[in-house]
């Protein structure tokens, strides 16, 4: 029950602490960084290291925080958690209990205007920055929903020594920089604060702009969008549509081409045995919410076609087409659902003759591949259906 004597209008009080981080940084920035620069020049081997250091910060973030702690897409070796967590710390977005314990409240309530910390339905400033700055009742931190990351020692230290542990890697880690350059106040600037910045933004523009622009090919349900611009700014995730209907696949560019340099790393450190139990989604499930969305697609433009569109023959023939389309996803869905209740099933009994078990795996395998093609070749008629409807 929440009781205030505040107007219905009035905004909630403003946290002072991060007001004055993101502006002081944000003016160091925009205005010291530049001027010493000019006046001082800042050497190559500084911007390696801010380079470095924005990769260790969003990857820890990205892979680490999001992936790993929120999403529980895959298992990490203790000696990586420790990496993500120490340079997740630097990264200066909250212990990872408060970020994960917001973002799974994200995912439940996206666009609910009272329940989700960051709705992108209160527009781009609320979601991008504008809901870290005032005291929200949608930002209220609950740490209900994280009775996994509550069992995790290393994670409890860092939330309860957080603020120590923010400001010893925040200027340890520059100042060492910059000593070892021979540049401490280039190392400050450069490798401490512009690296914080630019490190938040990028981060913070999944919750903005990765709700805002791009395309929804798999669910129209959300506002999460897929963008490969965007990816490319946020190591990955910017492909936040896909990621938001398959949360616990530890990819978000799916495809193999898609820019996602978390889920090649993730996927990478498998062969070192430092990741393992990497969580994906079956092929089946991605093509059928593909696949779905282009029936939708051309449903829509069905039913908005101008009868002038062309003779009333034409437009029953397309009905009936896509109303075929309708039949087909909706066998091939049985028939794979069929199939893998019986390979399940097979899973389960004590099989005495291995060559037959493994035979009759294969089989199974292959025919879970042929249903995943016809959804395939599926997509393409619709793709030529959508053309002939717009
Ligand atoms: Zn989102
Ligand atoms: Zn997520």
């Amino acid at each position: 029950m929440s009781t205030t004597d505040a107007l219905p209008n009035s905004k909630p009080p403003l946290i002072w602490l991060n007001v004055s981080i993101f502006v002081l940084t944000g003016l160091v920035s925009l205005i010291v960084v530049p001027w010493y620069g000019i006046v001082h020049g800042y050497s190559v081997g500084l911007w390696v290291a801010f380079a470095l250091l924005v990769t260790l910060n969003e990857m820890s973030i990205t892979a680490g925080y999001h992936r790993l702690w929120a999403h529980r897409a895959y298992e990490a070796h203790p000696a990586l958690r420790f990496v993500f967590l120490l340079f997740g710390t630097m990264a200066l977005q909250n212990s990872a209990w408060a970020w994960c314990s917001g973002h799974r409240r994200h995912h439940l309530n996206v666009d609910d205007n009272d329940k989700d910390p960051y709705s992108a339905n209160r527009g781009f400033w609320f979601s991008h920055i504008g809901w870290m700055l005032r005291d929200y009742p949608s930002g209220e931190v609950n740490f209900n929903n994280i009775p996994d990351l509550k069992r995790d020692k290393m994670l409890a230290f860092q939330h309860r020594y957080y603020a120590p542990l923010a400001i010893a890697s925040n200027f340890g880690i520059p100042l060492l920089v910059g000593w070892a350059l021979g540049d401490v106040w280039g190392g400050l600037l450069v490798a401490g604060v512009l690296r914080l910045v630019v490190s938040h933004h990028m981060t913070f523009f999944i919750n903005s702009l990765a709700h805002i622009w791009g395309s929804r090919p798999y669910t129209e349900d959300n506002t999460a969008r897929d963008n490969p611009v965007l990816a490319v700014a946020t190591f990955g995730e910017g492909y936040h549509n896909y990621h938001h209907i398959f949360a616990h696949d530890y990819r978000n560019g799916v495809r193999w081409w898609q820019w996602d340099p978390t889920k090649w790393l993730i996927g990478g450190l498998q062969y070192v045995g430092l990741t393992r139990r990497l969580k994906r989604t079956p092929a089946f499930q991605i093509q059928r919410a593909l696949l779905s969305m282009q029936m939708v697609r051309a449903q829509r433009k069905l039913e908005q076609m101008p009868a002038s569109a062309g003779p009333a023959t034409h437009i029953e023939q397309l009905r009936r087409k896509l109303a075929q389309e309708y039949d087909a996803l909706a066998s091939a869905v049985a028939e794979w659902t069929h199939v893998k209740e019986q390979w399940l099933e097979d899973k389960k009994r004590v099989v005495s003759e291995h060559l037959e078990h493994a035979i009759e795996q294969a089989n199974v395998q292959r025919r879970l591949r042929e249903i995943e093609l016809r959804l395939k070749v599926q997509r393409r008629r619709l793709r030529i259906l959508n053309a002939e409807l717009a």
